[in-house]
Parts: structure tokens; sequence; C-alpha cells
């Protein structure tokens, strides 16, 4: 089997090269040629040497993941469902808006924390994607969007690690794929821009911090461990206060001077005033004025939730609550709900085989209308 070098970041490519008696300037115009230009096919590499681009085709490769299905929500989002095999899909989805394009990525099929409001967690953990595999989502959807706008500058400027999974319950493969994000040779993306999101795996908090800091999000979802014990499973190992330690600690190494937490609005669940007041005391205990920041998301539902989101105006009061006490809180706009593409919607399940080629052939029929009206909009601002 020859090796897929999206699985590799700037230095794992090098170390490959210098196994195969290449030195690593080879490796940088390798790497810049299949992350800045999206190319797949070695003989297109034109300034490598023939006798490199010769020995490359007889011991690496470079394998993306197939495209299921594409589908373009009515405010331009657009997901993208990969097949990773053995009847398993992920997604990835685009958000344009009018100061960034956002890509949104899925980090394992399935997961396995099995959070209570999460269509990926209802699903269970199939498995964890590879290096490569994350990257992929990525590369293609840039290159992708690039050939589609007929333009050579970056569509992409943010990546949020909040797809299927959970990140840090994939720490070894998300490493690598978020080094060649940031590396100017790959994406060049700000570490502000690259958001890891997390229920809270602690150990793992404290490793990102020293391997590769990005911006840290949280998914919080409750002011008391009673309630977070039966929303976020991983709550009875990690608790609250560990967890928001671990946060603290993060602060020191992160490129962000906050945490944002995520707080998914449930009526009747976790939403009352009662509720937000014991947030504002929980947030206070635990850091100085200003360490976080607050991110509504109105709950998405998806079948058999047995969930329902909280009414806009309680989402109002909680967060106008929040606000008087001075944190910054904001409330997310959903983006994508007509495509099942928003926050905690994405389960990319195939196991039935036939489903996936009833999408392929609808995709075929998809327009892109919606995306390029989007776009267009965007640069007109
Ligand atoms: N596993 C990571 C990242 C993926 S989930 C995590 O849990 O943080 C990304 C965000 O979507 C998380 O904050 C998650 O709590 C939220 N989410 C999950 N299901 C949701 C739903 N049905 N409606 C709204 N937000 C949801
Ligand atoms: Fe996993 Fe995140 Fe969904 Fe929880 S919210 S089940 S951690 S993907």
């Amino acid at each position: 089997m020859t090796a897929n070098l999206l699985d590799f970041d700037l230095d794992g490519l090098a170390a490959f090269c210098e196994r195969h008696g290449e030195k690593r300037f080879r490796a940088t115009q390798l790497f810049r040629w299949i992350h800045q230009k999206g190319a797949a096919d070695f003989d297109a590499m034109s300034d490598l040497a023939l006798s490199l681009r010769g020995k490359l085709g007889g011991i690496a490769r470079v394998e993306g993941l197939p495209v299921a299905s594409q589908q373009v929500s009515q405010d331009g989002t657009i997901k993208w469902l990969f097949d990773v095999g053995g009847g398993n899909a992920v997604e990835a989805v685009f958000i344009p808006e009018a100061d960034r394009g956002t890509l949104c990525v899925s980090s394992q099929a399935g997961c396995a924390v099995g959070c209570r409001f999460c269509a990926t967690g209802h699903q269970g953990f199939s498995r964890n994607l590879t290096s490569g595999e994350i990257i992929a989502q990525l590369w293609f959807a840039e290159h992708f969007l690039r050939r589609h706008l007929e333009q050579d500058e970056r569509v992409i400027s943010n990546v949020v690690m909040m797809g299927m999974g959970e990140p840090l319950q994939n720490y070894a493969a998300l490493v690598p794929a978020l080094k060649t994000m940031l590396d100017d040779h790959g994406y060049g993306l700000s570490r502000r821009r690259v958001t890891v999101s997390t229920s809270g795996v602690v150990p793992m908090i404290d490793r990102l911090a020293a391997d590769c800091p990005v911006a840290l999000a949280v998914s919080l979802h409750a002011p008391t461990d009673d309630l977070r014990d039966r929303l976020v499973p991983l709550n009875r190992k990690y608790p609250l206060a560990e967890l928001l330690a671990a946060c603290r600690r993060y602060l020191q190494h992160a490129p962000r001077d906050f945490i944002t937490f995520e707080y998914c609005m449930l009526a009747g669940v976790n939403d009352s005033v009662a509720q937000a007041k014991e947030l504002i005391a929980l947030l206070r205990r635990a850091g100085p004025d200003g360490w976080c920041k607050l991110n509504l998301i109105p709950f998405n539902p998806f079948p058999g939730s047995g969930l329902t989101c909280s009414a806009p105006n309680q989402v109002a009061a909680f967060a106008e609550v929040l606000g008087e006490a001075g944190i910054v809180t904001t409330v997310r706009k959903t983006r994508g709900d007509d495509i099942a593409a928003a926050c905690g919607q994405l389960a990319g399940d195939v196991r039935d085989r036939t489903h996936v080629q009833g999408r392929i052939a609808r995709q075929r029929a998809v327009p892109l209308q919606p995306f390029e009206a989007t776009m267009a909009a965007a640069k007109e601002d």
C-alpha cells in the first residue's frame, strides 16, 4: 500500500521524503502543490525533478474522500457528505458570510460521547478519522470552491472542528491536520481562526495547549454537574470544576484571550433565568472578568430527540441576564437547517448503500445558485 500524503503535516512529509533519500525542501515543494494548489497528480507538479515524480508514483498517492452528496441551502450553506468506507460517511459544512468563509469539519464517524441533544451522539461511534480524512475535507472544499468561483485566492478563512465527532478523542490524528491548516506552506490559517470544539476531554485540553494551541470552544450546556451529567455523559469523568480549571490553564497558551463556551438552548431543561444566574456564579468563580464568552446555540431538532428548542423570547431573556452580568453573550444564527447542516444535525450514516446512491443521483440536480448569490452579495459588501 502506498502512503497517502494527505496524512502528513509538513514535518511528517519531510521525514517521509528523507526516508526515501529526498531533501526537506522537496517536501516543502510537494506540500505546497498538494495543499496550496490542490494537486493530486505527481506528473502535474512541474517544478519537481522528473526522477522524484517517477519515484513518488511508486510509493505515494494523494487520495481525497469520495463525495457522496452535495447539498446547497437557501442561505448559501453547502453540505458535503464524504464516504469514508464501510458504510460510514462524514459531513463538512461551508458557511459563507460577508467577511469570512467558515468550514465546519468532522473528526470522527459518529461519536462516543453520546450527548442527549446531538444527532451524531445518538448514532453512536463508528471509528476515528485519519489525519488524511480530516484534512481531505478542507482540501476538497477549498479547491472545489476556488474552481467554482474561478479564483486563486483563499475562500475558506476559518475552520471549526464542530462537525461530527469529538476531536479531542481523536487527538493523534487531529494534531497533524491542525498543523497543516496553520502551516504557511499549507492553508496558512491564523491560529485564531481555527477552533477546536470539545465536550471537555480535560487531559487533552492540556496537551493541545502544549502541542498546537488554537482557539478553544467548550460545550458547556449546563450550570451544574447534576444536569451536565445527564446532557453530556463525559461530565461524569471530568466534572465542571476540573473542566473549568483546564480552560483557565489553556488561556495561558491560547491565541485569543478568552475561551468560548457553547450552550445549547433546550426548552425547560437548561434555559431558565434561575439557571442563567447559576451559570453566572459558576463562571465568575472560575475566572476573572472577561475570561470567557458565551455562545447560545438554539437547539436544532432531529427525529427522535424528544427535546425542543427554547422559545426565542426565552433565549433572549437568558442572553440578557448574562449580558447584564458582564458576560459577552451571542446567540448563534442557525445556518443550513433546510439541508440538516445545522449544529448537531449531522449524522452521515450511510449503512444503506442504496440510500447513498439515491443521494448521489439527487446531488446532480442540486443547483449552486443560492451559494453563488451569497458569495456575490458578500463581494458587493
Ligand atoms: N464534539 C464537539 C464538537 C462537535 S459538536 C463538541 O461537542 O463540542 C459542535 C457543537 O454543536 C457543540 O457545541 C455541540 O454541543 C453542539 N450541538 C450538538 N447537537 C446540537 C443540536 N442538536 N442543536 C444545537 N447544537 C448542537
Ligand atoms: Fe459528540 Fe459533540 Fe455530539 Fe456530544 S455534541 S455527541 S461530543 S459530537
